[in-house]
């Protein structure tokens, strides 16, 4: 049998995750997300997979190893295409993209998904547990992996009458706050497609970097300033209220924006393996649900959301303040930004890696006079007095965890997806193994006897 592998996006980029493996008489996509990127004037754009629309009406099955937008941002798109069939994914990556589609829906106005087509996505979800083996067209059988990137996050791995491909998806081999970092496949695997998002460079060990982050929270307490740390909503949020509640801090942290929805999915899942038993054992209950955890939804009530952002930054101090979204491109934190700029006192405090082009990257780059989008949608120019700081929570496989994990699986074929292509050739040197480019066919030989 001869299988055929092609990257219709996240070739050496990360971004529009969407990988097609078919043979004579099956088509499987795994992923279908979109690349957000930013224009010069402001404007954040979807760039999507390419070659869809012909794959499309023949695919038999799409898969969709975890919730972020980067892989599954496109997938409604599919049923205007002519695609038919079921999107397989783990039950909290249904409902996280139950709450994520109105987001979606927002950021593009409708071009490249309506409302229509994000209910029919919604409809056509068929969902599995980890670990448990399901059928997706005759001869395809699919087992989801924890692959402990987030709340549901799955590789998927593949079996073709014998031949078995793992799919990483985004993978977090070591353990993080909420869980116990990925579990490796028992079946032997052949084919290995990977991320690669940090092949090139070792990131900083996670306990330093909470350590780095705990002592800018002191330094700043001690002068009498508020923390802001802006966060995604889907994971990382959760993992830095985790972290300061961890660590005993005991001054008021308010969540805001997008992340207290997705708490709610967090609430419904929160029994092992899904979340790390020890983050179980350590808190009794979820982190963001300990005193002191304030969600600014709740104490709001009655009054607007955004008086009651001026109280908790302009009549306190001494808050943390973690809110949406992550790079600075809109949700309330710009409103406590706004708000709390002029105050060399504060910390603005990063919490992961901030795309070129996006506000959040500027002001790591060292520019202090920023565009913030409020509200009503005009942009206003503020010069940033606050202290910068960053603090890298990856929620990817550190370069080590990664290499050691791909050779504990000894398959006989590597293939490098979503990563930059330094990053690939990095890994290559431990490695071996190739990228897959961009709609180039791979071919796998295996004869059956
Ligand atoms: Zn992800
Ligand atoms: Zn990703």
């Amino acid at each position: 049998m001869r299988i055929r592998i092609r990257a219709l996006g996240a070739a050496k980029e990360v971004g529009r995750s969407a990988i097609l493996i078919e043979d004579d008489k099956r088509a499987i996509l795994l992923d279908c997300g979109v690349k957000i990127v930013h224009t010069p004037e402001g404007e954040s754009k979807h760039i999507t997979p390419e070659g869809l629309e012909e794959v499309a009406p023949k695919l038999d099955a799409v898969i969709l190893s975890h919730a972020h937008l980067d892989h599954t941002g496109y997938a409604p798109a599919l049923y205007r295409m002519g695609y038919k069939g079921k999107l397989y994914a783990t039950p909290p990556t249904k409902d996280v993209v139950r709450i994520l589609r109105e987001d979606m829906l927002k950021i593009d106005k409708g071009k490249l998904r309506t409302r229509a087509e994000m209910d029919i996505a919604m409809n056509m979800f068929e969902v599995y547990p980890y670990e448990e083996e399901f059928e997706v067209a005759d001869g395809v059988k699919v087992k989801f992996y924890d692959a402990g990137h987030s709340l549901g996050s799955a590789q998927i791995l593949i079996d073709r009458e014998g031949v078995r491909i793992l799919y990483t998806g985004d993978i977090k081999p070591e353990p993080t706050e909420y869980f116990d970092g990925a579990k490796r496949p028992r079946e032997k695997i052949d084919i290995v497609i990977t991320e690669s998002t940090n092949g090139a460079e070792e990131i900083p060990e996670r306990e330093e970097v909470k350590r780095e982050l705990l002592d800018a929270i002191d330094d700043t307490f001690s002068r009498g300033g508020n923390v802001l740390i802006p966060a995604f909503a889907y994971g990382r949020s959760q993992e830095v209220v985790a972290t300061l509640v961890e660590k005993g801090v005991k001054n008021n942290i308010y969540m805001d924006g997008m992340s207290v929805k997705i708490n709610d999915v967090f609430r419904r899942y929160r029994s092992a393996p899904r979340i790390s038993e020890r983050t179980l054992m350590r808190f009794r209950r979820p982190p963001f649900d300990m005193s002191g955890v304030i969600d600014v939804r709740k104490v709001s009530q009655g009054v607007s959301g955004e008086l009651v952002r001026r109280y908790i930054i302009a009549r306190a101090k001494n808050n943390i303040i973690v809110s949406t979204s992550g790079m600075l491109e809109g949700g309330p934190i710009l409103s406590y930004l706004q708000l709390a700029s002029a105050d060399t006192r504060s910390l603005l405090a990063f919490s992961g890696y901030q795309v070129p082009g996006t506000v959040g990257r500027m002001v790591l780059d060292g520019y202090r006079t920023i565009p913030l989008k409020k509200p009503d949608g005009n942009v206003i120019n503020v010069n940033l007095n606050m202290r910068v700081g960053y603090y890298r929570l990856s929620g990817h496989a550190g370069r080590k965890y990664l290499i050691e994990y791909i050779r504990s699986l000894s398959p006989s074929r590597i293939l490098y997806v979503h990563g930059e292509e330094e990053s690939i050739e990095s890994l290559k040197e431990e490695l071996d193994g190739e990228a897959l480019e961009l709609n180039k066919t791979i071919v796998v030989e295996r004869s059956l006897a």
